[in-house]
């Protein structure tokens, strides 16, 4: 068997293309453009590749962007002094600290402080709270992203068996309550895990979320299982998954390639979820 290759990059212009004509509705309504604020602390050069693609992205569908640079010694306090700047600036919809913040910054700290309302990245503890608890709210972009990819794939998902390997609050922990909601039956694998393959044996749905690469084998997987690869790993010969590609390819039905997977999906996905919070702030319906 040869998988059917999920096309994220495809998937992602369509929901782009979807956000775009939405901006332009919202601006001719409430007389300005929804507004994403990114905050980027340092020089991580894969942070800065990513704050750079997400402001593009941003203007390319309509919206404004405010980038924000600072030092990597940036005091705690000055940063939450932009935030607070931030949350009461009526011009930004959206706020997105880009993590992995310097190690005497506490990443906690910094996310609470984000007003949940421009919480565009799902990460604050209401908004987790509020996924958790079935109530509508914002919900982290990458796991959100591989849910569309599975309902286009499957349609529904009930009854489905879910492994998801990891239990991050940004990708495994909100996956499996998204899976949860869809009604499949949810295992949530990790590094304590006793035997994963079994596990991964009777996935109808396998999400990869574990930062290392190649890590799940096509041995592993039940014959036509639906793969989401999340993992970017920076290998010698390029960017891999999490999933070792060629021999899940030949038993799973269908799997997300790295790169032009789940990543593309993400950043569709903080667009789609800015505008909402647009449409929430400026208190303008959605429906035209
Ligand atoms: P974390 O490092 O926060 O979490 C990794 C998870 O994998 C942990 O829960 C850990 O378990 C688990 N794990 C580690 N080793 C094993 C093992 N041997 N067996 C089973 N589980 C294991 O990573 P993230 O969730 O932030 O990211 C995961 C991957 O997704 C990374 O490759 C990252 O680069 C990528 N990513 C991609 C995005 C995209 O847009 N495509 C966005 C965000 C992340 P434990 O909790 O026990 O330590």
């Amino acid at each position: 068997m040869t998988a059917r290759i999920i096309d994220g990059k495809a998937a992602a212009a369509d929901l782009r293309a979807r956000v775009g004509d939405a901006a332009a509705a919202f601006e001719a309504k409430a007389g300005r453009k929804a507004g994403l604020a990114v905050v980027l602390v340092g020089e991580d050069p894969a942070s800065a590749v990513y704050v750079r693609s997400k402001g593009k992205a941003t203007v390319a569908a309509g919206m404004a962007s405010f980038e924000h640079r600072l030092d990597a010694d940036v005091a705690e306090a000055d940063l939450l002094a932009l935030v607070d700047r931030l949350n009461a600036d009526p011009a930004v919809d959206g706020i997105l600290v880009q993590l992995p913040l310097p190690k005497h910054i506490r990443e906690s700290v910094v996310i609470e402080r984000i007003v949940p309302e421009k919480d565009v990245d799902g990460f604050h503890p209401v908004n987790a709270g509020r996924l958790a608890t079935g109530l509508e709210g914002f919900v982290p972009c990458t796991p959100l992203g591989c849910l569309m990819l599975l309902k286009t794939e499957l349609g529904d998902l009930t009854g489905k068996d879910a492994v998801v390997i990891g239990r991050s609050n940004i990708v495994g922990k909100p996956m499996a309550a998204l899976l949860t909601r869809a009604s499949a039956t949810v295992t949530i694998a990790h590094s304590r895990t006793k035997d994963l393959a079994g596990h991964v044996a009777r996935a109808d749905i396998v999400v990869a979320a574990v930062g290392i690469a190649q890590f799940v084998k096509g041995e592993w997987l039940k014959p036509g299982a639906t793969v989401i690869d999340v993992g970017i790993n920076r290998t010698d010969t390029g960017l891999v998954g999490d999933v070792d590609f060629d021999s899940a390819a030949s038993v799973a039905a269908a799997i997300t390639p790295v790169p032009g997977g789940v990543g593309p999906m993400t950043i569709a996905v903080l667009l789609r979820n800015t505008l909402v919070a647009a449409y929430r702030n400026a208190d303008v319906a959605f429906d035209e």
